[in-house]
């Protein structure tokens, strides 16, 4: 592809564009349990204008555009609050919950270089089922990631574990509120102790459950605390691109004091060029982000965020019970919010997974690692509600179909991968060839997934994400 000599019109461009979307899941139709968080035509429209308004201005200096700095303190504080935090709770705007997570490492990191001298090699805490961003946060910032046991049953944090991994390196434990996958809170009341008592710092990932949380709470969910009003917790992220229904690129990661956040901000008058503060990963930045959030949590305010979370919160309950009445199925731990994970010790869920997608439905495949079962994963939104019992019909078809299908389905192929060691180093040739007999040719996208998830699920992660990074890095290729 080369840019074309003569500029496309406009029209041209809206209709190459809606083009290329039409091989997109159609996710506003509700049969996507995943990313989809939206409320309703309406508030796209509100969230879209807000954005549209402050997408072409630069965040990056507020002296030039206070308005942005406006909205973001006003957002901050709203966030503090859902986060049970007091008065000296601080926040930053950033552009995602990956952000978010990156940035409380490397605080911690930073507060632990000046408050805990004596450490020079860092190390942070997570239970197994923490979000695969505090790996990234672990390899960019490199502090040593120490991964510990979560209980089979609940999926929630051991926290004896987690004691027992504490070093006197140790500069931070996790816990998240809840968990992505599992939908479940993990004991933070306990690992926020755990964390006074060893002077390091403690981070609630509250990500996906940060915001709406407390509504689900005034629903009638039994939510266990897990917020700032706890003593040891010192920083929370959550995203407003999630349950708050913000336009992607919005999240904010939370301090109990300023004192803390010190240690995230970047500042350099070293250069040639304009002085910079950056709080945050980006520098430039746009201001639509910061605008759709404030407008989200605006347009919706309490009543409205409270309508969803009831919603979502009786919904969750009812297809909790209408999985665990299939038989073969069996919910994992009891969600705490609308996230939730179901298993099957007889059923091939991969193969579920893809007979769902044939029916339109999409859901998350979830591999297993350690003593977790590998899983199908639903994250319910407003979107989804309407369709709750057609997906539920879909859902036992799809498993009946499936029903005498193997459990692992290509032994022997698994097995001979198997047999390849953890740290092999494999050459482009044969990891194309590994490709090659799952059928995957080239930089096309898979279609049925079962297979591949079935090998990923049973070959070592380092192997994995070896293999993964090289078909990624195939994929984003253009032949020209
Ligand atoms: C989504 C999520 C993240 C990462 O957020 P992104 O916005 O996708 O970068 C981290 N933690 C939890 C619990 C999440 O649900």
């Amino acid at each position: 592809m080369f840019l074309p000599e003569k500029g496309m019109s406009r029209e041209e461009i809206q209709a190459t564009l809606s083009g290329f979307r039409e091989q997109d899941v159609k996710w506003r139709n509700g049969k996507l349990f995943g990313g989809a968080f939206h409320v309703s035509n309406e508030m796209e429209e509100v969230v879209s204008e807000a954005v549209r308004a402050f997408m072409w201005d630069n965040a990056l200096d507020p002296r030039d555009i206070p308005s942005i700095l406006e909205m973001e303190r006003e957002v901050m504080s709203i966030a503090a609050v859902q986060a049970g935090g007091d008065a000296d709770v601080v926040g930053s705007f950033t552009s995602g919950g990956t952000e978010s997570v990156l940035l409380a490492v490397k605080t911690a990191r930073d507060w632990a270089r000046k408050h805990r001298p004596e450490v020079t090699e860092p190390e942070l805490i997570i239970p197994l089922t923490a979000h695969a961003c505090f790996h990234k946060a672990a390899q960019y910032f490199q502090v040593k990631l120490v991964v510990t046991p979560v209980d089979a049953e609940t999926c929630r944090a051991d926290v004896a574990a987690m004691e027992a991994a504490i070093t006197p390196n140790t500069i931070l434990l996790v816990g998240s509120a809840p968990s992505y996958a599992h939908g479940v809170i993990d004991p933070i009341e306990e690992i926020a102790a755990l964390a006074q008592k060893h002077n390091t710092l403690c981070h609630v990932d509250g990500c996906v459950g940060g915001f709406l949380l407390p509504f689900f709470r005034e629903a009638g969910a039994d939510v266990p605390r897990y917020d700032f009003s706890i003593p040891g917790v010192t920083s929370m992220s959550m995203d407003f691109h999630k349950y708050a229904f913000a336009a992607k690129g919005a999240s904010m990661v939370l301090y109990r004091n300023a004192e803390l956040r010190l240690h995230q901000i970047f500042t350099c008058s070293g250069w040639t060029g304009y002085t910079i503060i950056n709080p945050t990963i980006q520098s430039s930045k746009s201001g639509g982000p910061v605008a759709g959030a404030w407008a989200a949590l605006k347009y919706m305010g309490k009543e409205g965020y409270r309508n969803v979370a009831r919603d979502l919160y009786q919904a969750t309950q009812q297809v909790i019970e209408d999985i665990n009445s299939v038989d073969g199925l069996e919910v994992m731990g009891s969600p705490d919010m609308s996230l939730l994970s179901f298993t099957s010790p007889t059923l091939n869920v991969f193969m579920l997974s893809d007979a769902l997608k044939e029916r339109g439905w999409s859901v998350q495949p979830q591999q297993a690692k350690d003593n977790l079962p590998e899983s199908i994963h639903l994250t319910i939104n407003p979107p989804n509600l309407p369709r709750m019992s057609e997906f539920v019909v879909a859902l036992r078809e799809a498993v009946d179909e499936i029903r005498n299908e193997p459990k692992v389905s290509q032994p022997e192929l698994i097995a001979s991968l198997q047999a390849i060691p953890a740290d092999a180093e494999l050459g482009v040739d044969e990891i194309k060839g590994m490709f090659a007999m799952l059928g995957i040719e080239g930089n096309a996208l898979p279609g049925k997934m079962a297979m591949i998830n079935e090998l990923i699920n049973a070959l070592p992660t380092p192997l994995v994400d070896k293999m993964l990074t090289f078909y990624f890095n195939e994929l984003s290729k253009y032949e020209r």
